[in-house]
Parts: structure tokens; C-alpha cells; sequence
């Protein structure tokens, strides 16, 4: 017997505004048809509603109106899924608001034939749109069957006709929740908030570990690591790199992904064979990308027609713009809620923030999830690696603990949900694993605490007539674009030549140095820069082409490193000394990195037992600050302040921003204590290599028969 014919062809019943599961056998066929009926009076209202909108549609009677619409009903379930087959490209590259201009064009046609119906103008596209609304309402209202396993069960016969599928062996699907730390994804399994996933846990097919990422905490050396296993040179969010004229490199730049894919990509990636990248930072060497960013220039490579189960379904794109309306006025709500609360830490989300939400909330989402359901049934895809962005986006804004944080991850496990109940409709079994890149840490900004900016505190160390360039915002909203700046200061250079020699220990010099602040300067054209990610800060002394050691440093600019290292916000900062090798310097100690030797008080007490580690392995890194500064981090409150305004942030060292984890079977080898990006690429990697080898070792034996 075909093993396919015994798997149970469970029908996907959740509803998919309030994701509730509906039972199938609690529905009976008759409530369906009620419910049916009752959402078909709903459209006729609702198209009669239209018409009296004066938008454009105009039909004479209530008979007309339910004419059309019973007869658009008839359209879209004997063609749409064909004419989706034929205008994809155009779907795709409209992103998805094609799907609403090929309905409005129906409604024209069907006008053609119906006596008392026109359309023009607005309505073309207000129609379907205004429709869409009203059964996406009653569709919730109702609890009713939102997949429509009516268009399920004709595309999926369309997928099979296309790809006829042989491949026995698990498919691994990896959906990555960005920013989700251990702590954090336990605490939402405990409070309820993700049923399926401790559902995993508890039937014992899954369990929990948890991971260490690099010094950098974040989805740039993350996922380098990850998709590729290597992140070297990853040094933070943004990085300056000196020997190509200072320029600044962003690791979620449209421009520089693709760039840093070049330099950190062997061939050999997660993806590279039978693989699939899913709105992710790099594509781990596979051509078959949606929503990725070192390939989202390439327009080519944009359109795929893993897209068409998501138009496939004449209902799910216009759906899908109700919900991200929905989010926005959430988001609203919750701006409104958090202010009057005086929620606290709290910052100003600003108006860009609402649609930014719903898009990397909603809108990725549904289209991350869309895609997958079709991969799976198509069912060549060996692994899958896809990204979650709306709880990172969430909490950088709101916190990490905060109710729409774990609103949000409510809606991620609703997912998760769905993915397993399709996964049951594919000829090839799926394994899932669920796991984060990162965590976040939260606490007050520098700014908040202190009353200063990071960056002013910087330019008050420095010699009056420094210029300093900054950018701050090492959030993934991408809206602060670099400006480039010139110039060099012939006085400070020559001062190189001539240093004085100082021999006084590194401690005494940090501590006892008097720090003379000086008026704050404009920040125009700069010799200095400063950039955040999260908690970590980086100090480029930008006139000098080499890394400046801390001799140099100390001589050149005398306030500089005491001034930093006696400002409560910071927890350490580095720099490499001519003398001693790279050193981690704290208010009342120095960590020398090389012997692990300390003196005074140890400055990396509470970041952990591999920090050194960490530390030493990003001082070898080609573009490492002259100064790499990394806030406080309280174990008892578990606090860390930002160095730009964020709640939650993430990009250094220390608490639950390094403690991501990985949802795994139970079955896998996951080595403890799994360290570095690198090591996770290496565990994925070998885990499809026994899925794949499982498959040869089967057919070489019933060969061998
Ligand atoms: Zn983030």
C-alpha cells in the first residue's frame, strides 16, 4: 500500500482571523451550508452596500446583486485558479494587488452580461476590496473554514499534475522567529500563548535547546552563520571599513547584502541543494528565493511560482490587505494604550512604525507561510529556511515581555498550526524546526538614562574641532540612509609620529585620568565615527587608515577611553594594545584577552564564560572599531541599555540577546552547549545529510533485492 493513501487527509480548519482551531467533525455538513448561506447574504448586502457607496458600482435591484455575486462565486471556483496559472507573473509583480485588479476585471465582464450592473473608475478596485472585507469579517465571525479546502484540494491537484513528487525521505522546514530569546519563547509556552509548539514538547516529538550566537547578536552574523557558517568579519549591525575610503556597510542593506553573501558564501550553503530561502537576510547558495535580500534586486529571480498557492486562492491576497489594515489600527491602539498606561521603558514608535509593523508582521508573514504550504506540496524541496520578522520588529518598540510581543508570537504559533495541518496533505513527510537567530535584551536607552546621546557623549571627549558622523539606528526599518564624508587632520596625524611615551599601567591610566569635556560640535563632515546596534557601540577614529592601538589612542585623544570606560552606562569597552594584545577595559579592571589575566576587578564578571572567547575571536575581525563599547548589563534585572532609542535591542554581549534556542526533534544530535552561528549551520547541515542518506540506503537495499 502506498504509504501516502494511510496518512490521514485531515481537512485545514482554523479560522484565520481569530486562528481558532474548528474541530471538523464539531461542524456538521448542514451548519456548513447555514454558514455558507449566511456569508453569501453577507456579500449581497455588502455589494448592494458598494453600489451605494458611489464609488462606481451601480446595480439596479437587490436581484441583480444576487446574480452577481452567486455568479462570481461560480467564476472564481471554475477559473480562478487557471487564470492564476496564466497572469502569475503579473500577480507576482504587482505584489499581490493584481489579484484585486483581475477580480475588479471579472466583475466588468460579468457587467457585460448582466442587465442592471456596471462598474467603472474606483470601483475596479474598491469592489473586490470592500468584499473582501465583508468575508474576511463574517469568515471570523463565524469560525468558518478560511483555507477553503475547495481551492486547497484544485491546487493542489494542479501543483501534482506539474510536479509529480518521489521523494520519500523528511523534508526539513526551518522557521525562524527573529529575536526570540530562550527565556522568552518558554515563558510564552508557559502562559499559553503558543499551544502548538508546546504541543510538540509535550507529545515529545520536539524539545528545547538552547544556543549561544556570536559576540555580534544579530540576524547579519546570525544568519551569515547560519545560511552560510561564516560570519567572519561580521563585526556588528553597521561596520566602517577603513581601507575602502571609510565606507559604511549595513548587513540588511539592500545594497550590501548581496555584497557580504559574496564575501562570506564557499558555494557549500545550507540551501544549496534542493533548498529554499523564505524572507530571509542571505539565501545559503539556493536560486529559489522569495522576500530575500541579498537577492531581491535581481527582478528575474523575484518572480517564482512557489507564489501561486498564494493567488491561487481568489480570497487570501485581498484578505491579506484586510489584516494588515487591521494591524495598523492595533498598532494605533496600542501607541494610545501604552501612553495612557505610561508604560515603562517606553519610547516614541512615531507614525513610520504602524505600517512597518503590519508589514513585517502581517503582510511577510502570511506571505512566508502561503509559500511554504505550496513548497510542501509540491514536495521537491529538500529544506526550507524561513523568517519570521514581527516579533524582533515588536518588541524593539514595545519590549520583549510586552502584551503585543506575545500577541504577536500568539499569531506566529497560529503559523505554526497551519503549516503542520497542511504538511499532512504532501505525499513526503516534513520535519519542523522552530528556532531564533538572536534574542533581545531590554531596558532604558542611554539617552533616557543619562540625558545625553551616546554619540554627543563621544564628541565630548574628543578635541573641539573633530567632526563626527553617527547613525544610531541600527533597527531593521532601514530608514537612515549614510551619508559619506571626507577629510582628513593633518595636525592629529603627525601627532602619530610623536608619541610621548607614557608608561603608566593601563589601570592607573583609566582611572585616574581627569576627563576634560568639551562644547559639543555639529556633526558635519567627520573624523570620527559612531554606530550603534543595540548595545554595542563602535568608535572609528576614521583619519587613520589602520586600527589605532590603545597606545596611540591614549596619546592622541587622553579623555577618550578613561572618559568612556567611567560612564555608568558602559560595561566594558576594547581595544588593542601594542603591548599587551587585545584588552577589555571596565571602570575598575582589565580583562587581558590574550593570557586571560585580570587586573583589579574582572570587567566581564556577569557577560558570561565565553565572552573572552567571543571578544578575542572579534578583535581578529578585518573591520573591528578602533573602540568597541558595550553597555552594562544588570543580572539581577537582567537590564541593558541601547545606544540608540530602542526598548529592546540587541547587536552585543550580554543576558537573554545571546540566548536564542532551537525547537528540534528529539531524534536530532544537537551538541550542548551549542556555541557560535557557525555550529548551527553544521548541525542543520548534517541532519538533511542523514535524511537524504536514510533515502540512497533504502534504495540500495530494495536494489539489492
Ligand atoms: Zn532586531
Amino acid at each position: 500500500m502506498d504509504p501516502k493513501d494511510i496518512r490521514p487527509k485531515i481537512k485545514e480548519t482554523t479560522n484565520y482571523i481569530t486562528n481558532e482551531p474548528v474541530e471538523p467533525e464539531k461542524v456538521s455538513s448542514k451548519a456548513k451550508i447555514g454558514r455558507s448561506i449566511v456569508v453569501l447574504i453577507g456579500e449581497i448586502i455588502g455589494f448592494l452596500l458598494i453600489a451605494h457607496a458611489n464609488v462606481g458600482l451601480v446595480v439596479t435591484s437587490w436581484e441583480t446583486a444576487v446574480v452577481a455575486v452567486i455568479a462570481l462565486a461560480i467564476i472564481n471556483a471554475l477559473i480562478w485558479p487557471l487564470l492564476t496559472r496564466l497572469f502569475l507573473p503579473f500577480l507576482v509583480y504587482t505584489i499581490g494587488i493584481g489579484t484585486l485588479i483581475m477580480d475588479g476585471l471579472l466583475i466588468y465582464l460579468l457587467s457585460l452580461f448582466t442587465p442592471g450592473l456596471t462598474i467603472e473608475g474606483p470601483a475596479l478596485i474598491l469592489a473586490p476590496l470592500g468584499m473582501a472585507l465583508i468575508t474576511t469579517i463574517l469568515s471570523a465571525v463565524l469560525t468558518l473554514d478560511s483555507e477553503s479546502s475547495y481551492y486547497r484540494t484544485v491546487t493542489r491537484d494542479l501543483i501534482k499534475k506539474r510536479h509529480p513528487t518521489t521523494k520519500t525521505y523528511p523534508g526539513i522546514i526551518i522557521l525562524e522567529i527573529d529575536g526570540l530569546a530562550k527565556e522568552i519563547f518558554e515563558e510564552a509556552m508557559k502562559k499559553g500563548y503558543m499551544p502548538t509548539l508546546s504541543k510538540w514538547v509535550k507529545r515529545g516529538s520536539h524539545t528545547v535547546t538552547e544556543w549561544e550566537t556570536d559576540l555580534s547578536s544579530q540576524t547579519g552574523a546570525s544568519q551569515a552563520g547560519i545560511l552560510h557558517g561564516n560570519n567572519e568579519n561580521i563585526t556588528a549591525f553597521r561596520w566602517v571599513e577603513k581601507e575602502h575610503n571609510n565606507q559604511i556597510v549595513t548587513s540588511t542593506g539592500f545594497s550590501d547584502a548581496p555584497m557580504i553573501e559574496k564575501r562570506i558564501s564557499d558555494g557549500n550553503g545550507l540551501l544549496v541543494d534542493d533548498g529554499a530561502s523564505r524572507s530571509n537576510l542571505f539565501s545559503g547558495d539556493t536560486d529559489d528565493v522569495v522576500l530575500t535580500f541579498s537577492k531581491i534586486k535581481n527582478l528575474k529571480k523575484f518572480y517564482n511560482t512557489t507564489w501561486y498557492y498564494l493567488f491561487a486562492n481568489p480570497n487570501r491576497f485581498p484578505s491579506i490587505i484586510i489584516l494588515f489594515f487591521w494591524e495598523m489600527i492595533l498598532e494605533i491602539i496600542s501607541q494610545i494604550t501604552h501612553w495612557l498606561r505610561n508604560v515603562q521603558p517606553r519610547i516614541r514608535r512615531g507614525l513610520t512604525f504602524i505600517p512597518t509593523r503590519a508589514g513585517a508582521n502581517v503582510l511577510m508573514r502570511e506571505i512566508t507561510t502561503e509559500t511554504i504550504m505550496g513548497d510542501m506540496l509540491v514536495g521537491d524541496i529538500d529544506i526550507t529556511y524561513a523568517t519570521y520578522l514581527g516579533y524582533d520588529e515588536i518588541a524593539h518598540h514595545t519590549g520583549i515581555r510586552d502584551n503585543d510581543s506575545f500577541k504577536c508570537l500568539k499569531q506566529l504559533d497560529k503559523q505554526f498550526n497551519r503549516l503542520e495541518k497542511a504538511s499532512e496533505y504532501a505525499d513526503r513527510p516534513y520535519k519542523f524546526v522552530i528556532q531564533s537567530d538572536h534574542g533581545q535584551g531590554n531596558g532604558a536607552t542611554f539617552k533616557q538614562r543619562y540625558g545625553i546621546s551616546f554619540e554627543n557623549y563621544v564628541r565630548s571627549l574628543l578635541p573641539e574641532d573633530m567632526t563626527l558622523y553617527s547613525n544610531m539606528d541600527s533597527n531593521e526599518n532601514y530608514s537612515k540612509m549614510f551619508s559619506p564624508f571626507k577629510g582628513a587632520r593633518d595636525s592629529i596625524k603627525n601627532g602619530i609620529d610623536n608619541i610621548t611615551d607614557r608608561t603608566e599601567d593601563v589601570l592607573e591610566y583609566v582611572t585616574n585620568e581627569k576627563v576634560f569635556r568639551t562644547e559639543n560640535k555639529k556633526p558635519e563632515e567627520s573624523e570620527v565615527i559612531v554606530l550603534a546596534s543595540g548595545n554595542l557601540a563602535m568608535v572609528y577614529l576614521t583619519q587613520f587608515k589602520e586600527r589605532l592601538s590603545y597606545e596611540k589612542i591614549k596619546n592622541l585623544f587622553p579623555n577618550l577611553i578613561p572618559g568612556l570606560v567611567k560612564q555608568e552606562g558602559i560595561g566594558f569597552i576594547m581595544v588593542d594594545s601594542e603591548e599587551f594584545g587585545p584588552m577589555a577595559i571596565g571602570a575598575n579592571g582589565v580583562y587581558y584577552l590574550n593570557e586571560d589575566e585580570i587586573e583589579g576587578e574582572n570587567p566581564l564578571e556577569v557577560f558570561g564564560e565565553n565572552a573572552p572567547q567571543h571578544l578575542r575571536r572579534s578583535n581578529s575581525f578585518k573591520y573591528t572599531p578602533d573602540i568597541l563599547v558595550n553597555s552594562f548589563y544588570d543580572p539581577e534585572t537582567e537590564e541593558i541599555c541601547a545606544f540608540e532609542e530602542l526598548v529592546g535591542s540587541h547587536g552585543g554581549i550580554g543576558g537573554t540577546q545571546s540566548k536564542p534556542f532551537m525547537l528540534h526533534p528529539v531524534e536530532w544530535d544537537v551538541p550542548t552547549p551549542l556555541i557560535s552561528a557557525e555550529n548551527v549551520y553544521k548541525v542543520l547541515k548534517s541532519e538533511i545529510l542523514k535524511y537524504r542518506n536514510s533515502e540512497n540506503i533504502t534504495k540500495n537495499l530494495n536494489h539489492g533485492k
